[in-house]
């Protein structure tokens, strides 16, 4: 062949090569029942609605616009993050005053909700790609828990505490407890998706369970001695009562007993595969209980910042009085260091996700 020939052969398939790079992706694939999918990605009682494995990550992007066993818990919490960043929004719009030191507990409050919202939709919407994305994904959005964890500890601490609590031995350690059990949550949640294979063994749970429910007991704490200790008088404003009102402090200890109960229940839904266990292959798509889970805790996440939004109405003036400049910078400061740090494990358990994945010979089915 002349080498002209070939040099026009070779920039037609260069061409082609580019332009195969900017092509459309291609549809999603219809879903597939659970014998289609790793074991890995099967849920108990969960029959079809499945994302085969193995497409191009564009694929995974698109199906959110796929109805599949995924879909409300992608939209649940994509549509919450949006609600919650409006919410916010509009609070700074409507702000009076310039958001200084006394906001930042409230910032990196929203902050943490977000990062646990984006998390959580972005591992329920690319997992399917593959064991290991399945794996990482879902470790990150355990990291999103741990930063949601010690977000509402900040605020709580410093918006929604009583005097009387400040004074209790847990309000002495409450803030590094936070940070621990936040951590330890991430570590423990890692440690047990990565280390137990189906059918899960009642330890995983156990695993799952008991430092989150260490740190939610911890973390409400503030919340819970003031909902105990409620007389119907205004919550402690400092005597400088902000530009809030008494009214939207009473509405906020409505609120937060609301937030306790939204949480309570979607406790409840991610304990037990509710209704699903009843009613096998029959709640695949609309109705399973990590949906459910998803959306108690959606609402919980909303009314929780609606009664934050007020305490911090209530208190704003005089928070730096109260807790001292130091207090507001370091505590703020460790949120940061807690996020790099389950980062990191994070990351390690990726790694060694990596090392099981490919240290195991090939699964079939
Ligand atoms: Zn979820």
């Amino acid at each position: 062949m002349p080498r002209w020939a070939l040099v026009c052969l070779s920039s037609l398939s260069m061409h082609r090569r580019r332009l195969s790079a900017f092509s459309p992706p291609p549809p999603p694939q219809a879903t597939v029942p659970a014998k289609d999918v790793p074991v890995l990605f099967r849920e108990p009682f969960i029959h079809g609605g499945y994302r085969p494995a193995g497409q191009r990550w564009s694929c995974y992007l698109l199906s959110l616009f796929q109805v599949h066993n995924e879909s409300v818990n992608v939209w649940s919490h994509a549509l919450t993050g949006l609600v919650v960043l409006a919410r916010f929004l509009l609070l700074v719009g409507a702000w009076p005053a310039p958001f200084d030191l006394t906001a930042l507990p409230l910032c990196l409050y929203v902050t943490s909700a977000l990062t646990y919202l984006t998390c959580s939709a972005a591992a329920h919407l690319l997992q399917s790609r593959s064991e290991l994305a399945h794996y990482c994904l879902f470790f990150l959005d355990y990291v999103g828990v741990c930063v949601y964890q010690y977000g509402c500890a900040l605020a709580h601490y410093f918006y929604s505490a009583e005097p009387a609590w400040r004074q209790t031995a847990v309000a002495a350690g409450f803030l590094p407890g936070a940070a621990l059990l936040g951590w330890l949550t991430c570590a423990s949640c890692c440690f047990a998706k990565l280390r137990y294979r189906r059918p899960y063994p009642l330890r995983r749970k156990v695993f799952q369970l008991v430092p989150t429910s260490l740190a939610y007991l911890l973390d409400i704490s503030p919340v819970a001695h003031r909902l105990a200790n409620a007389t119907g008088s205004p919550p402690d404003a400092g005597g400088g009562g902000g530009v809030g009102d008494v009214g939207a402090a009473d509405d906020a200890l409505a609120l937060h007993a609301l937030q306790i109960f939204f949480f309570l229940l979607a406790a409840l839904f991610f304990s037990c595969p509710v209704p699903e266990c009843f009613f096998p292959g029959r709640c695949d798509v609309l109705g399973h209980g990590h949906q459910i889970f998803h959306l108690f805790l959606a609402l919980c996440t909303l009314v929780q910042q609606e009664a934050l939004f007020r305490d911090f109405r209530a208190r704003w003036r005089t928070l730096e009085l109260v807790h001292g400049r130091d207090t507001l910078v370091g505590a703020c400061a460790s949120f940061p260091t807690l996020v790099l740090c389950s980062l990191l494990t994070a990351g390690l358990m990726c790694w060694r996700a990596n090392r099981k994945l490919n240290a195991r010979p090939k699964e079939r089915s």
